[in-house]
């Protein structure tokens, strides 16, 4: 017999009539012999709702208190959907954050899971309960409830997963997977039956925001098979894993963008020991995040130095480096926030050379130009001018043919065996 952790998020239980269609799918798969832990969302916006009567009263609401609203959303869910499986005859069993166990550190709104009890849940899965446990929220030392952060559910699926060993954790939600690239600027793009955690990874952070970042680290550290399906259509969805070895993989996996980045460069500096430092130093105190970095020197032994931040950081970088500017004597300041970074995302790419120049050469073709490039094992990214975006994307996506089921019967062949 194995164990299935799903996740329900707040489109899939938005309303009675989800909840009962979730109920259904979650009976299908105890009747199909697993046993089930569920962990389910606030209903729809209920989240977002509760921090807007919370704003109502004040600008900084205290984050203890702001935990003991915001937990409400997931109790409603738990009751509700324990009551809707009890309906159709399925014994059910819910949960809080607190009864069942997860204790987190003090942080509030964004506590991090220290442990999880298991004894209850093993005893009531024993007797034969689907438990279904309350996603976003646990309990600290002092028995104060605590949240873990905005979409924080699917890091409670991946830790009680985790704890109980499942054999599986499922993330169902209002997509059936993770796409080659967007489907809203692809229409042909396909949803990629298996990734790695490093793809998702990348393909995450850059801008595929099916599953919160964290929950697929988290996943990835304690070797949980996590797939992504949709609640409201049938589908083996995408499953992320480990790499096989030997595995065939594709080389390029899919393809991720973002329109979230700016520009700056910074002019003219001198081109010694010292220089990055004094430049960055002062953006990370500031706490902005700097993602690409280059220096090029110039011919008169000076560098232009250029990174980009996250565009709503654009204007407070801005103003940090005119200072810097001027406590260096260099040439000025240039920037642009009208940028948008493409990537191309495969484990593949670490044995075959020749992405990069196979990607250049095919934007070269369209007439866009490649303003900054940067590349890891797994991936290689290059920053082009917004309104080039979507010629990008379709272009490469089809230079690459991404479109195209590469080993799909292979993986299917795998999953059976
Ligand atoms: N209900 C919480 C939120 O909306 C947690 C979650 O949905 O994962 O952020
Ligand atoms: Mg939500």
């Amino acid at each position: 017999m194995s164990l299935i952790v799903q996740k329900y998020g707040g489109t899939s239980v938005a309303s009675i009539a989800c909840m009962m269609h979730v109920a259904r799918k979650i009976k299908a798969t105890q009747s199909a012999g697993h046993d089930v832990v569920v962990v389910v969302s606030a209903m729809g916006d209920e989240t977002d709702r509760l921090e807007g009567l919370a704003f109502q009263i004040t600008e900084q609401p205290m984050a203890r208190e702001m935990d003991v609203l915001l937990a409400t959303g997931e109790q409603v869910s738990i009751a509700l959907l324990s009551m809707a499986l009890q309906s159709i005859g399925c014994a059910a069993k819910s949960y809080t954050g607190f009864q069942v166990g997860i204790h987190t550190d003090t942080a509030h709104t964004r506590a991090r899971i220290e442990h999880i009890e298991e004894a209850k849940i093993r005893e009531d899965l024993e007797r034969g309960f689907v438990v279904v446990v309350a996603g976003f929220q646990g309990i600290d030392a002092n028995g104060n409830i605590t949240t873990l952060g905005r979409g924080g559910s699917d890091t409670t699926a991946v830790a009680l997963a985790a704890t109980l060993k499942a054999d599986e954790c499922q993330i169902y939600t209002d997509v059936d997977g993770v796409y080659t690239a967007d489907p809203r600027m692809v229409p042909d793009a396909r949803r990629m039956p298996r990734v790695t955690f490093d793809e998702m990874l990348e393909m995450a952070s850059l801008g595929a925001q099916v599953l919160q970042i964290r929950a697929v680290e988290f996943a990835g550290k304690y070797n949980v098979p996590l797939r992504v399906l949709s609640t409201f259509k049938e589908g083996s969805g995408t499953l992320i894993t480990f790499e096989e070895k030997g595995m065939e993989q594709p080389i390029v996996s899919g393809l991720a963008f973002s329109r979230e980045e700016a520009k700056l460069i910074i002019r003219g500096v001198p081109d010694k020991p010292g220089i990055a430092g004094q430049i960055l130093g002062p953006i990370s105190e500031a706490h902005i995040e700097v993602d690409m970095i280059i220096q090029n020197l110039g011919d008169d032994g000076n560098t232009d130095f250029t990174f980009t931040v996250h565009r709503r950081d654009y204007d407070r970088a801005r103003a940090i480096l005119e200072k810097i500017d001027k406590e260096l004597n260099a040439k000025g300041i240039l920037g642009d926030a009208k940028i948008a970074k493409v990537s191309l995302v495969g484990v593949g790419m670490r044995s075959h050379a020749g992405i990069a120049s196979t990607m250049f050469e095919v934007l070269g073709k369209e007439g866009i130009n490649i303003q900054l490039i940067s590349t890891s094992e797994i991936k290689v990214s290059v920053v082009v001018d917004e309104k080039y975006l979507e010629l990008g994307v379709r272009t490469l996506h089809e230079a690459f043919r991404l479109h195209e089921e590469p080993y799909e019967e292979d993986y299917e062949h795998r999953l059976r065996a």
